[in-house]
């Protein structure tokens, strides 16, 4: 069977190196708020090139602290809105409704599951506040028109960065920025099947917004500054030392595995061909760090099912999109045709820096001969 995702093989790539650093950790004494925890914000800082990142218990909660943060600053309030895709992970869309914030759902464009800039201006209204992108899949949802719009309607623009760490943005003049460096603020996950995994929860947030960085430091531990002083009324959200320590070795290795992602998914758009079969678009190789590798087939459920048969195992991300989930029954009448078609048609192939050749071959031939 080739497995969707094989986590075990690819942190056999480092265990060396991850037991080494986890009983250092379990010598020192010291498990939250220390030395690995500060090398790594430092580290991540330096990478994504913004000069604060905050570590965090995980995405969701990076995501929550920004609003959070946004709105002990003063820059939103309850009932606010805040523009979002429609055909996110509902964590994207929890961190908003959990801030007493109002998501406006809006649809992507079919040929990229990103946001479609394009359709943010009509949903714009005074209570708007911020455009929440998201680089779904591992490829960014940037553009210099939405810095336009955002600055135009003097909205913050915030990434849900959970996906498409390493992935860059190239600007018309020739500068480039990696994801989590775009906007004003930016939400990482590092859940084990993330592109840069823990070996537990975790999360992170950066900004070039040192003020922003400081509440949601302090947001994420009782809102607290300094020791028994509260400035805010926080939350319980940290990133602890032994998983500090994990990701400071695997983030070392970071650019390697985004580019085996990169080759795995140069064999895949080079050799699938079947005419059931809608290939993932790309428009810049730099774009991309390819979490997933999503095709679309209208008889999804059946592909699926005979990929199974015969040793592939593909998953489906997401098979029901937000709004029409019972926690939003508030939403469910709504309608976003396009949401709906990718929530029926997609399906994820198996994507890992550990894929053997043959595999792949394997997978493409078994594909190809699909009726
Ligand atoms: C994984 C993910 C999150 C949440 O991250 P956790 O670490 O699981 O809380 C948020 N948004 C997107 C798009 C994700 O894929």
């Amino acid at each position: 069977m080739i497995k969707f995702l094989d986590l075990k093989a690819i942190n056999d790539q480092y265990r060396q190196e991850l037991i080494k650093a986890a009983s250092r950790v379990i010598e020192s004494g010291w498990y939250l708020h220390g030395e690995n925890l500060k090398e790594f914000e430092t580290q991540l800082a330096d990478y994504i090139g913004t000069p604060n990142a905050v570590g965090v218990g995980n995405g969701l909660d990076a995501l929550r602290l920004i609003f959070k943060a946004y709105i002990e600053l003063g820059v939103m309030q309850q009932g606010d809105e805040i523009i979002v895709p429609a055909n996110t992970y509902i964590a994207s869309i929890l961190a908003i409704t959990d801030n007493d914030l109002k998501p406006v759902l809006v649809e992507p464009d079919i040929n990229t599951f990103n946001l479609d800039i394009d359709k943010i201006e009509a949903h714009i209204s005074k209570r708007t506040k911020a455009i929440l992108v998201v680089h779904l899949y591992g490829q960014v949802c940037w553009s210099e028109r939405l810095e336009e719009i955002a600055n135009q309607y003097k909205l913050k623009i915030i990434e849900d960065n959970a996906q498409a760490i390493g992935a860059e943005f190239q600007y018309k003049n020739g500068d480039i920025k990696l994801s989590g460096n775009l906007g004003d603020a930016a939400g990482f996950s590092f859940y084990p099947g993330k592109n840069l995994g823990a070996l537990g929860d975790a999360g992170a947030v950066t900004t070039n917004d040192s003020k922003l960085a400081e509440v949601v430091s302090a947001l994420g531990n009782y809102g607290s500054i300094k020791k028994y002083i509260n400035d805010f009324q926080g939350l319980n959200s940290r990133l602890d030392e032994i998983q500090a320590a994990f990701l400071n070795v695997k983030l070392k290795f970071l650019k390697q595995e985004y580019e085996a992602r990169r080759t795995v998914a140069d064999f895949y758009l080079a050799n699938i061909k079947n005419s059931n079969i809608i290939l993932p678009k790309v428009f810049d190789r730099k774009n991309h760090v390819w979490h997933l590798f999503v095709i679309r087939c209208k008889v999804r459920d059946k592909l699926q099912e005979y990929l199974l048969e015969r040793g592939v195992q593909c998953l489906i991300h997401y098979p029901i999109p937000p709004h029409k989930q019972t926690a939003y029954k508030e939403l469910n009448e709504l309608s976003f045709p396009i949401t709906e078609s990718i929530h029926q048609e997609v399906l994820s192939l198996p994507m890992s820096p550990v894929l053997e050749k043959e595999e792949l071959v394997k997978i493409v031939d078994t594909i190809n001969e699909f009726e």
